[in-house]
């Protein structure tokens, strides 16, 4: 019978829309244009550390049940490594493969000092209560002592994992280190050495280059539809801060499924309803219920998918009618649907690009945690905002330069620094 714990089952069969294989499609691409030598390639292309830990828990019943946990570190070569760790019952070491090598582009492109990894546990939290939840954390984090650290690797947030299990880390680790040691993690409560506007960073980064790309095609964010899959924290800040813009969101999801109103949804009363009931959009009234595909196929300016991986694929690429899309989520659109939105003339801001604000601002958080000193909220703001423009930019003259997408870009860009970083240090050995 399935438990919350470890079963040993084979990883996942490299299906075509598996994120993994979608990453090394668009890292083949971009290895091409940059002519890079095989062993470059080989070199990139393979992470540098991959840990896996079996992490027994003492369960309220007072059985032992024992998970697996994984912390993958793609690369180094730009700094230590940073990316999230995930609590979920269908995580496996291809999809945290595939998502710390996003995390080195992603840190390349928007410019931190930070190389990639990801992290997580095979778990399904929503069986698991406080206690057993940070008994697994305190001893995930105790398993990867020697793997996390300041200047080695930083665990962040991501699926299922929020502030409080941030703490659980850092106060393990801090333990074991025999002094605080709040810069090892981010993502954590400010009052424990968080930054300001961490929680809507993401968010915000996916609007800032949006904008960016309506100015380039010449487009006011007042004048346009706005629909948004997935409403939590990227989905429903980049939702609200469109909505601030002047734009007229149109259209909302969650689980719950979707919600449309041609005349625009009023995006902080949705907030506040879904806040009063659960975090679920279920049961709003101001608007007519239609599915998440429906959603996503529906006539507007942007598009912007903050949900989770795979949604647009071979089967409804051909159907999307946005004119933008934002990726707020991580792999919301798989490598076969590029050509067909390419060939549709629709600008994708892919997600190494639009949702990395989360990453930028924990670098601030880092860099104040090591400082001792704390920013303001609108110094981060605006910092970020600046960094997103810049890297948006970058991209965008790439793409001109030879004559490729937005994503192929970005590939080119991150992929680039890394190598010419990594020539420059050389191989030791
Ligand atoms: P979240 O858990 O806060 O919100 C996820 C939202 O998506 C919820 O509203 C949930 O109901 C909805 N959802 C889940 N499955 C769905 C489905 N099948 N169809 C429609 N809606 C569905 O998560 P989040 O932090 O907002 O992250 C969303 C995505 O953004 C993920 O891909 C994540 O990896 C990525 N991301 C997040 C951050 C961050 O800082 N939070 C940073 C970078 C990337």
């Amino acid at each position: 019978m399935y438990t919350t714990g470890y079963y040993k089952e084979p990883g996942p069969k490299l299906d075509e829309d598996s994120p993994f294989k979608s990453m090394m499609e668009r890292f083949r691409f971009a290895a091409n244009i940059l002519e890079l030598d095989e062993g470059m390639f080989q070199y990139l292309a393979s992470p540098v550390k991959q840990v896996i830990v079996s992490i027994p828990v003492v369960m309220d019943s007072g059985e032992i049940e024992v998970f697996e946990g994984y912390r993958v570190i793609h690369d180094n070569v730009l700094g230590p490594s940073k990316g999230g760790i995930r609590y979920a019952p269908d995580v496996n070491l291809e999809e945290v493969k595939a998502l710390a090598s996003w995390m080195t582009w992603k840190c390349a492109i928007v410019n931190v000092p930070f190389g990639g990894a990801k992290g997580g546990v095979r778990c399904d939290p929503t069986r698991l209560s406080k206690g057993e939840l940070e008994r697994l954390t305190r001893r995930y984090t105790s398993n990867m002592l020697e793997v996390f650290g300041p200047d080695r690797d930083i665990p962040a947030p991501d699926m299922n994992t929020n502030e409080q299990v941030m703490a659980w880390i850092m106060d393990t680790y801090s333990m074991n280190a025999h002094k605080t040691e709040t810069a090892v993690v981010t993502g954590k409560p400010l009052i424990l050495g968080g930054s300001q506007g961490r929680k809507e960073a993401t968010g915000r980064g996916v609007v800032t280059v949006t904008l960016a790309a309506l100015n380039k095609k010449g487009m006011l964010p007042n004048k346009c539809t706005v629909a948004v899959q997935g409403f939590g924290n990227v989905g429903s800040v980049s939702a609200e801060l469109m909505y601030e813009q002047g734009a007229k969101v149109i259209a909302i999801s969650d689980l719950s499924g979707g919600y449309y109103n041609k005349d625009g949804i009023d995006i902080p009363k949705a907030k506040e309803y879904a806040q009063n009931n659960n975090n679920l959009l279920e049961g709003y009234s101001k608007a007519e219920k239609i599915s998440n595909e429906e959603l996503l196929q529906l006539e507007c300016d942007i598009l912007i998918p903050a949900a989770k991986e795979d949604q647009i694929g071979r089967h409804n690429a051909g159907n999307i009618q946005a004119r933008i899309i934002a990726e707020g989520a991580n792999g919301p659109v798989t490598a076969n649907a590029d050509s067909i939105l390419e060939d549709k003339g629709i600008m994708v801001i892919p997600d190494i690009l639009a949702n990395a604000g989360g990453v930028t601002v924990s670098y601030f958080e880092w860099v104040q945690d090591r400082q001792g000193y704390f920013w303001t909220e609108e110094r981060v703001n605006r910092r970020l905002n600046r960094m997103m423009r810049d890297a948006f930019d970058n991209l965008f003259k790439v793409s001109e330069e030879h004559d490729i997408t937005l994503r192929q870009a970005a590939y080119v860009y991150g992929i680039n620094k890394v190598a010419t970083t990594l020539k420059m240090r050389g191989i030791y050995g």
